[in-house]
C-alpha cells in the first residue's frame, strides 16, 4: 500500500476541532501508514492524551511541547499495539498523568504474528469498561468497548463534540488488521455493526485521515469483509484446501512482505467461518491446516 507523498506533519501539533490537536508519531510504515496519530483533548487547562504511541523520545517531546503548562489528566490508550502504547509509561512519568482505558493484553501464542506485536509492559492505573467515562474541564470521554482488532481495543467518543477517537478499529487510510492470536473476526464485525447503531459525527482514527462520514464509511467495511468471505467460500468450493493457495487468488498482486498479514487475515475469516458452521478444518484451525466447507 502506497504512502502518501511526503513531508507528512511529524511532530507538529494541528488543531483539528476546538477540543482536539493531533500530533503524528514519526512511525510510518506500512501497518502504520504515515505513523500513529496521537490525540490530545480538551482546550482550558486540563488534558487527556489519546493512543501515546511509540516510546521514542522525539515524539515524547513532541507530546511535551503540545501539553505545555497543561495538566494531563488521562493518558488513554485505545489498544496496546507496540506503536499505540509504549509511551504511555515515559508520559505517566514526565506528566504524572494516570493511565487509563484499555485492558493489558496478554496472549500466550508461538503462532505466527502480524502487525505491531503488542506491548506486554502496559499497566493501566485504571481500566475502563464499556461506557465508564473520563471528564476534564470541558470535556468527558466514553469508552466504546470495540473488540475485534485486539480483543482489548476501546474507541472513545469526545461527548461534547460527537468525535469518535477509533484507534485501531476503523482507520482512515485502510481496513484494520484482524489476525489472530490478537484479532477476532466474529468480534471485529460486532463492532463494526455497533458502530452503525452510533450517531457519530466524525471519527479521529490511529492511522490515516478523518473519516466525515462513518455511517456510510463503516457499511463499505462490512461489505468488504463479506465480499473477502464470500471470495474464501469460492476457493474453497473450487478445490482450495490451504491458505496458501487461496492467498494468491484473494489478493491480486500482493506484495510479497504482505503475504503473512494476508495470510492471517484469511485465518481469521476462516475462523469466523468455522463458527458459523460453514467450514471445518482438520485438527485446530493454524495457518498450515486444511479447510473445507462442511
Ligand atoms: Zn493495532
Amino acid at each position: 500500500m502506497p504512502l502518501p507523498p511526503q513531508p507528512w506533519p511529524t511532530g507538529a501539533t494541528e488543531q483539528l476541532e476546538p477540543l482536539v490537536r493531533r500530533v503524528l508519531a514519526p512511525n510510518p510504515s506500512p501497518f502504520t501508514y504515515t505513523g500513529t496519530q496521537t490525540y490530545l483533548v480538551g482546550a482550558e487547562g486540563e488534558l487527556a492524551v489519546i493512543d501515546p504511541g511509540p516510546d521514542d523520545p522525539a515524539h515524547l517531546d513532541a507530546l511535551a511541547a503540545a501539553i505545555g503548562g497543561a495538566k494531563v489528566v488521562a493518558i488513554a490508550c485505545t489498544h496496546t499495539h507496540r506503536d499505540h502504547s509504549p509511551a504511555a509509561a515515559p508520559l505517566a512519568a514526565r506528566t504524572g498523568a494516570p493511565i487509563v482505558g484499555c485492558a493489558p493484553l496478554a496472549i500466550e501464542s508461538g503462532e505466527p504474528r502480524v502487525d505491531a506485536p503488542f506491548d506486554k509492559a502496559y499497566a493501566p492505573d485504571r481500566v475502563l469498561a464499556d461506557g465508564e467515562r473520563i471528564s476534564g474541564t470541558g470535556w468527558t470521554l466514553t469508552a466504546v468497548a470495540t473488540p475485534g482488532h485486539t480483543s482489548n481495543h476501546l474507541c472513545y467518543a469526545l461527548d461534547e463534540s460527537g468525535a469518535l477517537f477509533t484507534g485501531d478499529h476503523v482507520m482512515g487510510w485502510s481496513t484494520s488488521v484482524v489476525a489472530p492470536p490478537d484479532g477476532n473476526m466474529a468480534d471485529y464485525m460486532a463492532s463494526l455493526d455497533l458502530l452503525t447503531r452510533r450517531h457519530d459525527r466524525v471519527y479521529w482514527p490511529g492511522h490515516g485521515g478523518p473519516v466525515a462520514e462513518p455511517a456510510s464509511f463503516v457499511r463499505a467495511f462490512i461489505a468488504h469483509r463479506r465480499m473477502r468471505e464470500a471470495a474464501i467460500v469460492k476457493r474453497l468450493q473450487s478445490g482450495d484446501r490451504s491458505i496458501a493457495e487461496m492467498v494468491p487468488h484473494i489478493y491480486h498482486g500482493l506484495a510479497p512482505t504482505l503475504v503473512p498479514a494476508a495470510s492471517l487475515s484469511v485465518l481469521a475469516h476462516l475462523h469466523y467461518l468455522i463458527g458459523q458452521g460453514i467450514v471445518a478444518s482438520e485438527g485446530p484451525a493454524r495457518l498450515t491446516s486444511a479447510f473445507r466447507l462442511t
